[in-house]
């Protein structure tokens, strides 16, 4: 070695070293990863912290990428940056992580009961279905077989079996392969998938979150980013997708957070209880924990390290979400390496090819048909919080993000400071999936006939949806606008009619688009019961906008007591039949003073 500059050696007297080779660097050989090739001489950024290292240590080689190791026993598991085991780290090593600690991915000691799908005497090719193993009681893991391997299997058994053991034979022209529970892969390629495979995106991922799902939904297999500021709601966030959301498996990465942040995930996730299924979430999740005392470089490969998981249960066939928090802090440490490389930084220090990094991860993004028999669909979905320095959108990271990403939830400061939770703000975010995905989100409805017989609008609930949602929009809107007369004139100077829609938009951010995270009905937000508080809200408004034009004061519509209860039958822990109620009885309320006043709002206007 000649030079240590940071998470930077440099060394020479290897020939034929690759771009991208595992490195094992001084006494400790600690973990590292080639970067640069110059002359006789290579770069490598190591992985470690790399204090007490200096020159005329050894380099070792590997002739090795950076790879993951995949197979059953991920899931339910905390691994760091470069996917080491944190468990078996701290009963191997101890409470600090001393440097150099080789621990694997999957542990070794642990039997599997594998059996197999095909039989003996079968072929098969990349991606074919060799056998199952219950991996946790809620997923079934499909061993598979690897990319590049393929023939006929001249072995298979079923039975208990470590990762490590081979479980089947596939030969081709003479040549054996033996299959095993596990495979490698190497990070920062991507998995392959099939010519044309890729689906379109028209499937919700369902959050339960009624500002997400119904407002800037996001597809299995999109990609949205959450750009805020701190103390915006970006980790609440991101914590209440991966515990709700409709995906089969979820990859959460910790990136270069303070470690008290992360450790309430570490802490939380164990405890949570899929309410649907009755199982610990975590059997469904894999966390990736790298905070920001960690050593810079292995946030980059943490990245990676999460994208090729995610990647592996997609090709089992399974809808997997991808939480990165936050990607600001990985293109940190890139701006930092490239800086120790003596790179020509570009704007705000980052180097030119941050926008093609960025690009890299968030096209591992998608939901496609994988490759392999028997035919099955995959997704990889990404979610990447963005914290822009100073909560300002115009910098490096923010744009480079935002022009990959289908959805945009833009956090507000503002709105955070009020306490108005998810802070994401209706007016600035979008998503370019809402329309089929709206459709999609509404279609259950339909098999709820119980309900349709009792009311007979049900039926044009899902086809109507669409139309609420702009309605619901519009309204917001116009408020915003209104607003700003408001704040100079006052709003009782306002007229009754604009008053009015400034009561609606008000049972909207209250009655709808607030979500309280920590509350225990309204945490999850089930699909049905968001269409029916949009529509008891927006009727609402319909035929309190009749009682306006005929002049009735707007001061009796506000002081209805159905009011305050329509913005808190969020809250309520009744069943829909509640809301369906309380939207009876505030159409009711509402006919009642028209009467009074000598006309129907059933009337024709
Ligand atoms: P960031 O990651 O953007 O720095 P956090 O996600 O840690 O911000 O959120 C900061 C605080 O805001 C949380 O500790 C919590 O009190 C509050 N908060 C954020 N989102 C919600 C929510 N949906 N419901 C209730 N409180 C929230």
């Amino acid at each position: 070695m000649q030079r240590v500059a940071g998470s930077i050696v440099v060394g020479s007297g290897i020939p034929d070293m690759t771009i991208g080779e595992v490195v094992l660097v001084g006494k400790d050989e600690l973990f590292g990863e080639v970067v640069r090739l110059t002359g006789g001489s290579f770069t490598a950024q190591v992985y470690e912290s790399t204090g007490g290292v200096g020159p005329g240590e050894k380099i070792l080689r590997t002739r090795k990428k950076l790879v993951a190791e995949l197979g059953p026993g991920m899931l339910n598991r905390i691994y760091d940056g470069v996917a080491r085991d944190l468990e078996s780290l701290f009963k191997e090593k101890g409470t600090f992580i001393q440097r150099g600690a080789k621990v694997s991915t999957l542990r070794r000691n642990v039997e599997w009961e594998f059996k197999p799908s095909v039989p003996r005497g079968s072929e098969v090719a990349e991606g074919d279905v060799l056998g199952t193993v219950q991996e946790t009681s809620i997923l079934l893991h499909r061993v598979l077989v690897p990319p590049g391997v393929g023939g006929r299997v001249s072995r298979i058994d079923q039975g208990s079996f470590r990762v490590d053991e081979t479980v089947a034979v596939i030969e081709r022209e003479g040549r054996e392969y033996r299959a095993s529970l596990m495979q490698e892969w190497p990070v920062k390629v991507p998995r392959p998938i099939g010519e044309g495979a890729r689906l379109a995106l028209d499937t919700p991922l369902i959050t339960g979150q009624r500002v997400i799902d119904t407002f800037y939904p996001i597809s299995k297999g999109g990609a949205a980013a959450i750009p805020g500021g701190f103390g915006t709601g970006k980790t609440v966030i991101l914590q209440q997708i991966a515990k709700w959301a409709d995906a089969d498996v979820i990859v959460y990465v910790g990136c270069g957070e303070r470690g008290n942040e992360m450790c309430e995930v570490l802490t939380e996730f164990p405890r949570l209880v899929d309410p649907k299924k009755g199982k610990p979430l975590m059997e469904r999740t894999i966390l990736v924990a790298n905070t920001s005392n960690m050593p810079v470089a292995a946030r980059e490969a943490s990245i990676y390290m999460g994208a090729t998981m995610a990647e592996y249960y997609r090709d089992q066939g399974y809808d997997v979400a991808l939480m990165a928090d936050s990607t600001s802090r990985w293109a940190e440490a890139l701006r930092e390496v490239s800086g120790r490389l003596e790179e020509l930084p570009v704007e705000q220090g980052f180097p030119a090819y941050l926008p093609d990094r960025v690009a890299e991860f968030y096209e591992r993004a998608g939901r496609m048909v994988v490759l392999g028999k028997p035919e099955r669909k995959g997704s990889v979905t990404m979610i990447g919080a963005v914290s822009p320095p100073g909560g300002d959108f115009n910098e490096p990271v923010t744009i480079a993000t935002l022009r990959l990403a289908g959805v945009f939830w833009a956090l507000d400061p503002e709105l955070a400071f009020s306490r108005h939770f998810p802070a994401i703000n209706w007016l600035k975010s979008y998503s370019l999936y809402s329309g089929p995905l709206l459709t999609t989100f509404t279609e259950s409805f339909g098999s709820y006939s119980e309900y349709a017989k009792v009311f007979e609008w049900w039926n044009e609930l899902s086809s109507r949806y669409p139309e609420y949602r702009s309605k619901a929009l519009e309204l917001l809107n116009a408020a915003a606008s209104i607003e700003s007369i408001a704040r100079v004139i006052g709003e009782s100077a306002l007229p009754d009619d604009q008053q009015m829609i400034l009561l609606a938009a008000e049972m909207l951010k209250e009655g709808f688009l607030r979500q309280f995270a920590f509350s225990e009905v309204d945490a999850y937000c089930e699909p049905r019961r968001q269409v029916l508080l949009l529509k008891m809200i927006l009727d609402f408004h319909t035929s309190a906008m009749k009682l306006v034009k005929r002049k009735v004061p707007i001061d009796i519509i506000r002081e209805l007591q159905q009011v305050p209860l329509v913005m808190r039958a969020k809250e309520n822990p009744g069943n829909v039949e509640y809301i369906v109620r309380l939207m009876e009885e505030t159409q009711e309320a509402l006919e009642k003073v028209a009467r009074s006043y000598g006309f129907s709002t059933k009337e024709a206007e």
